[in-house]
């Protein structure tokens, strides 16, 4: 459990977010429609620049500016999401995570034969 109920810290923020964007990662198109590509970029674009951790946030919005979300489908979103989350870890001296197992952790589990 957390030390005290609020605010969050950089921490506890940090693995809520994750976990609502490797989800929706999870649950994006397969094949999105044009505009479902145009909203998620601008959606993470937006949420890049409205993180509450300035400093996490300054590098997040230049790592975007780098590295346009990729949002051609699913399994490419969550890859470069994978790989936006890798950058975070390496800042933090925390291990990669393995790209091609993303599925296994945010959407399908390790034990299902669909991986
Ligand atoms: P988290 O990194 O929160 O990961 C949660 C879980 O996701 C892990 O337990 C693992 O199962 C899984 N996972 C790990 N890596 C990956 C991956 N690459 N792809 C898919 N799944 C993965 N903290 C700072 O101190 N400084 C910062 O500058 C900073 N910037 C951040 C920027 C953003 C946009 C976000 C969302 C968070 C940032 N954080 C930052 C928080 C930091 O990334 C962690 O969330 C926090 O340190 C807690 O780490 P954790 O070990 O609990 O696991």
């Amino acid at each position: 459990g957390y030390a005290k109920d609020y605010p969050p810290d950089v921490s506890e923020l940090g693995r809520s977010s994750w976990t609502l964007l490797h989800s929706i990662a999870a649950t994006y198109p397969e094949n999105p429609s044009t505009k479902e590509q145009q909203d998620l970029k601008q959606f993470v674009k937006l949420f890049g620049n409205f993180y509450p951790c300035w400093f996490c946030r300054d590098d997040f919005v230049k790592y975007i500016d780098k590295n346009e979300p990729k949002v051609e489908t699913q399994d490419n979103f969550g890859k470069w999401l994978c790989e936006a989350h890798n950058e975070v870890n390496v800042k933090l001296g925390k291990p990669k995570f393995n790209c091609n197992l993303w599925k296994q952790r945010w959407k399908n589990g390790w034990d299902n034969d669909d991986n």
